[in-house]
């Protein structure tokens, strides 16, 4: 039986898409972490970062920059970009997945270094 994300490229499991082309889909996560949850999914099944190959190079750039692109169409200045590996890792779909979070008001970073 095809996983869930499969099915969802397939469309054969509904979801919200907000883009689509011949390699990758982009539709909003089911239970959002973020204002703005996005999830960057090929269309291609491969388990995740760990199951790469050599020939994933274009697949995974096409994922980035796809992530970068609806990033910019939805007017996020700041965002994060995460793939979850495995299940210590936190993946609970064994589709490769970019999670695209963003959307939070502007704040200062308590983070940033200043030195
Ligand atoms: P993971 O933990 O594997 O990196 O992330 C899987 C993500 O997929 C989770 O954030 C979860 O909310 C989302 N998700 C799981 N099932 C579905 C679904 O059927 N539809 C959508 N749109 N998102 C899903
Ligand atoms: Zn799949």
């Amino acid at each position: 039986m095809a996983c869930i994300f499969c099915k969802i490229t397939k469309k054969e499991m509904p979801s919200s898409i907000i883009y689509e082309d011949n390699s990758v889909v982009v539709f909003k996560d089911i239970n959002p972490k973020a204002p703005v949850h996005h999830l960057v999914v090929p269309k291609e099944h491969i388990q995740s970062i760990a199951h790469l190959e050599a020939n994933h190079n274009e697949i995974i750039s096409k994922l980035i920059y796809t992530a970068k692109d609806i990033a910019k169409k939805e007017g996020l200045s700041g965002y994060k970009l995460v793939f979850n590996v495995g299940r210590e890792g936190g993946q609970v779909i064994d589709h490769l997945h970019l999670h695209l979070l963003g959307g939070w008001p502007s704040k200062e970073n308590p983070d940033t270094c200043t030195a």
